[in-house]
C-alpha cells in the first residue's frame, strides 16, 4: 500500500511531532467543555484534538453523543488552538455531516470496523475525498477484519491512513477494560508496512491510573502516537468518566513517558547487540532442533499406539505433563502463561503428527478392503 504518513497529512507541526498526541474528551458535551478542554490539552502537548460526536454505547439509555449540534464546537476548538480536529464516524451520514462541518480527520470506531457493510458504506461515502482516516481495531481480536477495514478505505482512494489500537473486548476482563493483545498490532505493522499505528491507552486501560503504564508499553513497542481521552473535569464526564485524564494529568503523563529510539547510531552498542543477537539465533536453532527431535519420538510413539490400537490422547498423561511443565515456571524465571502457550503448541503439533500416522494407516486399511 502506498500510505501517506501522518507527518505528511498537511499540518506543519505534525512534521516532527513524535509521538503524535491526539487528545480531547470522550464526548463533546457542551460548547464550554469542548473549548476549555481543547485549550488546556493543546497547552498540555496535544497535536490533534479529538471529541466524540456520535457515541456508540454498549447499552441503551447511556449518553449517545449530541450529534450534529456539537460539530461546530469542535470546529471552533480547532480554530481556537490552531490544531486539526478529529471525530468518529459510524455511517455515511456521519461522514457527510462531518465533512460539511469541516472536521479535518475522521476515525472509524471499534464497533464499526467490526462490520464490513458499515465500513464499505463509509468507504463509498469517502470516494474522491482527500481526508485522513484512522481505523480502530475491531472489538474482537481479528487481524484480518482490521486489515480488511483498512483495505476498504484504501480502495476508496484514501492514502492518508493510520490505525488505532484500542484493545480487544473480553468477557470478564480483569486488569484492563480491553485486552491489549500487543502481538496483533505488531503483526499488523509487519503485514502492512508503512502503516502507522497509534495506541489508545484510554480504551485499553478503562481506568485513569493505568493510562501511564499502557502508554509507556506502547512507546516501548514503537507505536507512532497516542490517543488519550482528556476532559476538563473527568469525574463529571457524560461518558467514560473513569478513564479520562484532566489536562494536568495528561501533561504529567506525557512528561513522565520515556521515549526510546528504535535504532542506535552508536557502533559499540550495535556491535554488542549483534553479538548478543547471534547468541539468540544459536539458541533458537537449538530449540528448533530439539523440537524436531521431540517430534521424531512422538511419531515413534504414534506408530506404537497405532499397532496396539491405542488412542492418541491419554488424558491422565497429558494432565500430569501439563502440571509438571507449568510447575517449573518459577524456577525457570518465566511466567506460567508462557509455559502454557509453549506446551499447548507442542502438544497440538504432537497430536497432529500422530493423527497423520493413524490416518495413513486408515487409508491403507480401506485400500486393502476395496
Ligand atoms: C472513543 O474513542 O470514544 C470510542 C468510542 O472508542 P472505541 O471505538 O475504541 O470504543
Ligand atoms: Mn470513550
Amino acid at each position: 500500500m502506498d500510505i501517506i504518513n501522518i507527518k505528511n497529512w498537511g499540518w506543519e507541526h505534525l512534521k516532527d511531532a513524535h509521538p503524535i498526541v491526539i487528545a480531547g474528551p470522550c464526548s463533546a458535551e457542551t460548547k464550554e467543555q469542548v473549548l476549555q478542554t481543547a485549550t488546556a490539552v493543546a497547552n498540555a502537548g496535544a497535536h490533534i484534538l479529538r471529541a466524540g460526536i456520535w457515541k456508540p454505547r454498549t447499552r441503551p439509555n447511556s449518553f449517545e453523543g449530541l450529534g450534529e449540534e456539537a460539530l461546530p464546537w469542535l470546529i471552533m476548538a480547532g480554530k481556537l488552538t490552531g490544531l486539526p480536529v478529529c471525530a468518529e464516524v459510524a455511517n455515511a451520514a456521519h461522514v457527510e455531516l462531518a465533512l460539511k462541518a469541516g472536521v479535518d480527520i475522521l476515525w472509524i470506531g471499534a464497533r464499526t470496523s467490526v462490520n464490513p457493510f458499515a465500513v464499505q458504506d463509509i468507504a463509498d461515502a469517502l470516494k474522491g475525498i482527500d481526508i485522513p482516516i484512522m481505523v480502530k481495531n475491531p472489538v474482537n481480536p481479528d487481524l484480518e477484519l482490521w486489515i480488511g477495514a483498512i483495505e476498504r478505505i484504501y480502495q476508496a482512494g484514501i492514502k492518508k491512513l493510520a490505525a488505532v489500537h484500542r484493545g480487544f473486548s473480553v468477557y470478564n476482563s480483569d486488569k484492563y477494560r480491553n485486552k491489549p493483545e500487543w502481538e496483533i498490532p505488531i503483526e499488523l505493522r509487519r503485514r502492512v508496512p508503512g502503516l502507522e499505528v497509534i495506541c489508545d491507552p484510554s480504551h485499553i486501560a478503562g481506568k485513569r491510573d493505568l493510562i501511564y503504564e499502557v502508554s509507556q508499553e506502547a512507546m516501548d513497542l514503537n507505536f507512532d502516537g497516542l490517543m488519550i481521552e482528556a476532559h476538563i473535569d473527568p469525574t463529571c464526564a457524560w461518558s467514560d468518566a473513569q478513564q479520562q485524564l484532566n489536562p494536568v494529568e495528561l501533561n504529567e503523563t506525557l512528561m513522565k513517558l520515556v521515549y526510546r529510539k528504535e535504532y542506535s547510531s552508536d557502533p559499540i552498542f550495535n556491535s554488542q547487540l549483534e553479538t548478543l543477537r547471534k547468541q539468540i539465533d544459536g539458541i533458537d536453532l537449538q530449540i528448533l532442533k530439539l523440537l524436531a527431535q521431540r517430534m521424531e519420538v512422538v511419531r515413534n510413539i504414534g506408530e506404537y499406539k497405532k499397532d496396539n490400537n491405542i488412542s492418541i490422547l491419554q488424558m491422565e498423561r497429558w494432565a500430569e505433563m501439563y502440571k509438571m511443565r507449568t510447575g517449573k515456571a518459577d524456577d525457570l524465571g518465566v511466567s506460567k502463561e508462557f509455559i502454557e502457550h509453549i506446551i499447548n503448541a507442542i502438544h497440538q503439533e504432537s497430536i497432529q503428527q500422530q493423527k497423520q500416522i493413524m490416518e495413513e494407516h486408515l487409508i491403507k486399511v480401506t485400500e486393502k478392503r476395496s
